[in-house]
């Protein structure tokens, strides 16, 4: 096991307010503060950024991006840069969710997010995950496939900011067809694993850190965590719910 787990919150669309991100944010922060053993990011709308930055303290809970433009330069309506990310203090930030996947972003986008936000220095946390299961383990393979193209962009100096979040879509959200078992969790992060060496060598594929992110949930963690490889969550619903997302962090510590 690595020194530390990392535990990231994806906020997606919410708070509705910036008064509820802080205290969302400073119930986190002072749990995680605590937490020796365990790196907590914090991924929320860009909107709330800045003013969260100014409430962190310290270095083990960090903030994050959920979503970063594939430009550099002007013009972009509406897109946000990595350079306007690492403005405001984020340190991470995540790509090819799932849900921007859904909206048509392909691989190909995700690997010149991944490469642009790694040469500047920031972590990128790249998502995969297979819509569906099949019993001849096609799923392995657009996995890879997947993986492999989002990852093209990343230089082999650059490897050491990337985290690899493995998230099966069949097990993200309220829509979720069931919670993964964790036969499934472990044969990916196994397969993950093998997928990274083998395209980066023994070492530098071996090192980057390999999360799982589907309804973790207070009841399922400390079993994911113990029975598996993985090195983290990537946690939705539960990171807005102080209680359950302190249960998930306090798991992570022991
Ligand atoms: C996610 O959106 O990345 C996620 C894992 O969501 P949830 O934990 O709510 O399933």
């Amino acid at each position: 096991m690595r020194q530390k787990r990392i535990i990231i919150g994806n906020w997606k669309m919410a708070p509705k307010s910036l008064r509820e991100a802080r205290a969302v944010f400073q119930n986190i922060r002072s749990i995680a503060g605590k937490l020796q053993r365990v790196q907590t990011v914090v991924c929320a709308p860009y909107v709330f950024l800045s003013e969260l930055k100014k409430v962190t303290k310290g270095h083990r809970c960090v903030l994050g991006a959920q979503d970063v433009s594939l430009e550099r330069d002007n013009p972009h309506t509406g897109e946000v840069s990595v350079d306007m990310i690492k403005a405001v203090g984020a340190q991470y930030v995540i790509v090819g969710h799932s849900e921007r996947r859904a909206k048509g972003e392909t691989s190909e986008e995700v690997a010149q997010k991944a490469g642009l936000a790694t040469k500047k220095g920031l972590i990128a946390v790249v998502c995969v995950g297979e819509s569906d299961r099949d019993d001849e383990g096609r799923y392995t393979l657009f996995v890879k496939k997947q993986l492999l193209t989002s990852l093209e962009k990343v230089t082999q100096g650059n490897l050491n900011n990337v985290i690899v979040a493995y998230e099966p879509v069949w097990a993200i959200g309220s829509k979720a067809k069931r919670e993964a078992a964790l036969e499934d969790i472990q044969e990916m992060a196994i397969f993950v694993r093998k997928v990274l060496i083998d395209a980066f060598g023994e070492k530098k594929g071996a090192a980057i850190p390999v999360l799982y992110g589907g309804s973790v949930n207070p009841k399922n963690t400390t079993l994911y965590l113990k029975g598996s490889d993985i090195d983290g969550f990537l946690v939705g619903r539960v990171s807005l719910k102080p209680a359950g997302f302190e249960k998930i962090l306090r798991a992570a510590n022991e």
